[in-house]
């Protein structure tokens, strides 16, 4: 068996993950709106109302766009933490399912357990997700890569990493100087050199598949964060399409979709 993932989109304009395994569907966040999710979801050979779930990492808007409406009117069950509920207020769906532990629990065939990531909201999450045979993770908004994303990440078959920002360009950039200090921050966003590290350590602990995003449209590109990523996994021997793929998530359209799989 294995699980399909689509990245519908991933940047600061919006954050959307389909799930699909064996029929069940997820997503983690709900970043668009819903006329933009729809047209997004039936690219990836979906619909909203086959979604048996949404994940919510954290209570910003590129995250949540249409969380309400799609719990509300369109009746997705909506996960999230306590404190991000609370952080929502009324922007919570009313009929959201909430959770106050980090002990994971199942849903539509798949087993969910969230872990905490270093980033400025008030609960914010990433997720392991697995169908027991193979397993995804999506770690993106965090600061830096503690040893906890390290260990949920440990021997997935599948990891979605931010690569935030390129350091000079951010630096450089137009950003005002607070703006630049946040996303610099361990409660920002990853930088590309951060990230290439992170992606090292876990290509040693056994995956093989990534998909970088989250890539910021005024600080980045997406040929540095592939250049970044490659060339430190290029000193320790290591080459694309041999020893590991590595896929760019894209903001304005939907990236291929990957097969996550224990055994290729
Ligand atoms: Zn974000
Ligand atoms: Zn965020």
């Amino acid at each position: 068996m294995a699980i399909r993932i689509s990245t519908l989109g991933s940047g600061s304009k919006g954050n959307s993950v389909l799930i699909d395994g064996n029929g069940h569907k997820l997503l983690i966040d709900c970043g668009f709106g819903i006329r933009e999710l729809s047209a997004r979801l039936m690219a990836a050979g979906a619909t909203l109302a086959e979604l048996e779930g949404i994940l919510v990492t954290h209570e910003h808007i590129d995250h949540i766009k249409a969380i309400k409406r799609a719990g509300e009117k369109h009746d997705i069950p909506v996960y999230m933490h306590e404190r991000t509920c609370r952080a929502m207020g009324n922007g919570a769906p009313d009929n959201a399912y909430i959770f106050s532990t980090l002990n994971g629990f199942k849903l539509a065939g798949f087993e969910i357990h969230p872990f905490p990531v270093p980033h400025d909201a008030v609960y914010p999450l990433g997720y392991s997700i697995s169908d027991g045979d193979s397993r995804f993770v999506y770690a993106t908004d965090l600061g830096y890569v503690t040893d906890e994303v390290l260990a949920a990440a440990r021997g997935a078959d599948i990891v979605m990493l931010e690569s935030n920002y390129d350091k000079e360009m951010l630096i450089k950039g137009p950003y005002p100087y607070y703006l630049k200090q946040r996303i610099l921050s361990d409660y920002g966003h990853l930088c590309n050199t951060d990230c290439a590290e992170a992606v090292c350590k876990m290509l040693c602990w056994g995956t093989k598949k990534f998909i970088l995003g989250h890539i910021s449209q005024e600080n980045n590109l997406a040929e540095i964060v592939y250049r970044t990523t490659c060339g430190r996994l290029a000193r320790e021997g290591c080459i694309a399409h041999r020893d590991f793929e590595l896929t760019i998530a894209r903001q304005d359209a939907l990236s291929e979709t990957l097969l996550c799989s224990a055994t290729n």
